[in-house]
């Protein structure tokens, strides 16, 4: 619990640390507004150590003994070893960077060392994010509108609050193996597992699409290419119909052979370290039968009666809208202990 409540400080503190965020979620999906003025003039911010945990931001207290957390958890002083202390006025998130990865080097015997994928179902041949720390920066390109940006941090505490890992937005120039995400025309797409990778948003990425793309970003593949998903998935598409899609795409002005090429790639099955936990038809890894990625393409297979795949009993699977299944948290607790 100690962990989740960092990760959504974070992410909450680069709300408040750059004005354009103001707002992030908490435990229940309700809105919490986080305000410049939350932050007198007088007040400190903290980069401590607490039970072999480093990073923690905490602010000082009107009370002597205590640091606050989150805006309203009293800590005691006696159980974090402070590392630097920061006045508001100077705290400049770029220069936070360094100073994290230089504590974490001093105290790396401490901090939650990472384990191997093997007994996991990550992708086979994504690597793990060190320490659970998975790393987002933003394009400075980017113009995302405010709504947005609250999707995209809302996915992302969805992301820290349900499960074990931790999340940081760092500069576009930091140096630390990081996931970019820029906005986009078209689609919604992550680069799998740790890395220096991208996250691609268009304005047809909804809450759901995102805590996907975050799943790609932790290192899970589809849940439907699945090596076991043979025993729960039918009626995929046969060659015949991918040149019949491939052939009305190129009628309504899409590449045709690309698209297919996608839609293929998405489809097929892969492997994966370890395919011994059950198959679950809502995980937010999974497409349903009508995959939205691309809205053309869909209208097309809906009109057709071409689903991308079926239940065994021929039913059409609906797109899941729930975030993370207890499934899906449990993928990712296996992966990352
Ligand atoms: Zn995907």
């Amino acid at each position: 619990m100690k962990l989740k409540i960092k990760t959504r400080l974070y992410v909450c503190l680069y709300c408040f640390t750059l004005t354009l965020f103001s707002s992030c979620y908490d435990d229940k999906g309700g809105l919490v507004d986080i305000k410049n003025d939350n932050l007198t003039n007088n007040k400190k911010i903290i980069i401590g150590e607490r039970s072999g945990n480093i990073n923690l931001f905490l602010e000082e207290s009107n009370e002597d003994n205590f640091l606050v957390l989150e805006g309203d958890m009293l800590i005691p002083k006696s159980s974090v070893n402070v590392l630097k202390v920061y006045n508001v006025n100077e705290f400049k998130f770029e220069g936070i960077d360094d100073d994290i990865a230089y504590f974490k080097k001093q105290y790396s015997a401490k901090t939650t060392k990472f384990r191997s994928a093997i007994n996991s179902n990550i992708l086979s041949g994504a690597e793990l994010w060190e320490g659970r720390w998975v790393y987002f920066a933003f394009n400075n390109k980017n113009n995302f509108d405010k709504e947005q940006y609250a999707t995209i941090f809302k996915a992302i505490c969805h992301w820290a609050n349900k499960t074990n890992m931790r999340f940081k937005i760092v500069p576009a120039n930091s140096h630390l193996k990081k996931i970019t995400i820029f906005k986009k025309s078209k689609g919604c797409s992550c680069s799998v597992g740790s890395g220096n990778g991208n996250m691609n948003l268009s304005l047809t990425c909804d809450f759901q699409s995102i805590v996907h793309e975050i799943g790609h970003a932790v290192g899970f593949g589809h849940e439907h290419q699945r090596p076991k998903r043979d025993h729960y998935l039918t009626n995929f598409h046969t060659d015949k119909d991918y040149q019949f899609i491939k052939e009305g795409m190129d009628r309504l002005g899409e590449n045709g052979k690309a698209i297919v090429a996608i839609l293929k790639a998405n489809l097929s099955k892969e492997n994966v370290y370890d395919d011994s936990l059950p198959f679950d038809y809502n995980s937010v890894m999974l497409y349903g039968s009508w995959p939205r990625n691309h809205l053309v393409l869909r209208d097309f297979l809906k009109r057709n009666n071409l689903p991308v795949y079926t239940r065994l009993n021929g039913e059409l699977i609906e797109r899941p809208v729930y975030g993370l299944t207890s499934i899906d948290i449990s993928k990712t607790y296996a992966a990352y202990q």
